[in-house]
């Protein structure tokens, strides 16, 4: 075991140690190596940034692909006692059977530690091969619901009993007739779970004095639930937050724009945000964003960026963390050193913000951008700047060596 100590969480405030005990799941595909990796840069960043005085304290535990070969569980009892008593993990990306086999563990995780906000701020980095013209317009954060709606997985195959007795129980209660070939899946929107994101969006943008809040809901065609997501998100705008926002109607008395110190507080339907993030993805600042419609939204601004490659996200609670990469397990790089590290990176560097660590933070950040301007990259960049591409670790080395001089 590992030295260190818990983070800790007192009075509703996150107490992180100088050596604090963080779990490291490596994942599947090419998660290993560029979990690895990514670990090399964060801590040397720490090293630099705390000269020596503050160290992250891993622990390696199973999950994944290599757990099932070794212990015959993807999700071993040790592992979820693990993230119940440290809270915090640095993960690669985990394989997810489509339409059959096992449930997500990324959702198992996030349902574990109700770690209720998946986060992804997406900013242009000078350098990358974006198909906009302008994507250093590109800076928005995303706030997305991680624990309601379609991912709480109630749903039924279309000829099982199950989906028999829900088309009964409608038919014989609502007079609703499903057709008899349709699987069936339930859409639940709490309010409670609505406002307790809406609180973190509202909050980190009033800390960090964005310009606009857009709620993204569907809410037009499901006015119960995507519909409602939007008023409890208004509402706890006017409730909690009166005096830091003011909304799109209130803006326009004002000669269209929010007054200084204000921050726009607005809601767009998702299909017209799909097109307006391209056409103008400067209209757009910190989303708040139901799950389906914030997963979808979170990779269409990434792609803007020119490559999902380079996003890290965080999966937040009142009390804990999963930081992991955008993208998935691109198993035909595994075991190659091609594979970019820059996402899971991306995920240490918003750990290391969470925690407080910004000065690690900020050199993580500084090293990435040095090495993409530089055009140091791996092969998923280099091949649209027509370079020589770098192998995983090589990239890393000199991630490693920029923080250190
Ligand atoms: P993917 O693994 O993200 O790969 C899609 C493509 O993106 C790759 O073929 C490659 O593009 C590029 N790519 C992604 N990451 C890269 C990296 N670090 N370095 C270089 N290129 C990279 O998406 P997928 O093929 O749809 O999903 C594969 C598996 O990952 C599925 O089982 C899925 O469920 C899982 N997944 C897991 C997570 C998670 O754990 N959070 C998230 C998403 C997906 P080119 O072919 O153009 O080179």
């Amino acid at each position: 075991m590992a030295g260190g100590s818990r983070i800790t969480l007192v009075n509703g405030r996150l107490v992180v140690p100088d050596s604090p005990i963080v779990l490291e799941a490596d994942g599947d595909g090419i998660g290993p190596e560029i979990t690895t990796n990514a670990i090399r840069v964060i801590d040397a960043a720490v090293a630099r940034a705390y000269s020596g005085n503050r160290k992250i304290e891993w622990i390696k535990v199973p999950v994944g692909d290599q757990a099932e070969k070794d212990l015959g569980d993807r999700f071993p009892e040790s592992t979820i006692n693990a993230l119940k008593e440290y809270r915090f993990m640095l993960k690669g990306p985990l394989t997810t059977p489509v339409g059959k086999g096992f449930r997500s563990l990324n959702v198992r995780m996030r349902l574990l530690l109700d770690l209720y906000a998946n986060i992804r701020p997406v900013k242009y980095i000078n350098g990358i091969d974006s198909p906009l013209r302008n994507p250093e317009k590109i800076d928005m954060v995303i706030f997305r619901e991680n624990t309601d709606d379609l991912y709480t997985g109630i749903e039924w195959q279309y000829e099982s009993k199950e989906a028999d007795m829900v088309r009964k129980l409608l038919k014989d209660n609502l007079n609703i007739a499903l057709d008899p070939d349709a699987g069936i899946g339930i859409k639940p929107m709490g309010k409670a779970k609505t406002e307790r994101i809406a609180r973190m969006a509202l909050r980190y943008a009033i800390a960090n004095k964005r310009r606009s809040v857009t709620i993204m809901h569907k809410g037009n065609i499901m006015k119960y639930t995507e519909g409602a997501f939007r008023e409890w998100c208004y509402g706890v705008a006017r409730n909690e937050f009166a005096g830091s926002f003011v909304t799109e109607e209130e803006a326009a008395t004002l000669g269209g724009n929010a007054p200084a110190g204000k921050i726009l507080l607005n809601d767009r339907i998702a299909d017209n945000m799909f097109q307006q993030i391209i056409t103008r993805p400067d209209s757009y600042d910190v989303v708040l964003a139901p799950n389906l419609d914030g997963d979808y939204i979170s990779d269409a601004a990434g792609a803007l960026i020119g490559n999902i490659g380079v996003l890290g996200g965080a999966n937040i609670g009142d009390f804990g963390g999963v930081f992991e990469a955008v993208h998935g397990t691109a198993p035909k790089y595994a075991g190659k050193n091609v594979a970019n590290p820059m996402g899971v990176l991306k995920a240490g560097e918003l750990m290391l913000t969470h925690f407080g660590w910004t000065e690690a933070a900020a050199l993580v950040e500084m090293a990435v951008a040095s090495a993409i301007r530089d055009k140091k990259v791996t092969n998923d960049m280099a091949r649209f700047m027509g370079v020589a591409p770098l192998g995983t670790k090589e990239f890393t080395d000199n991630l490693v060596n920029a923080i250190a001089r």
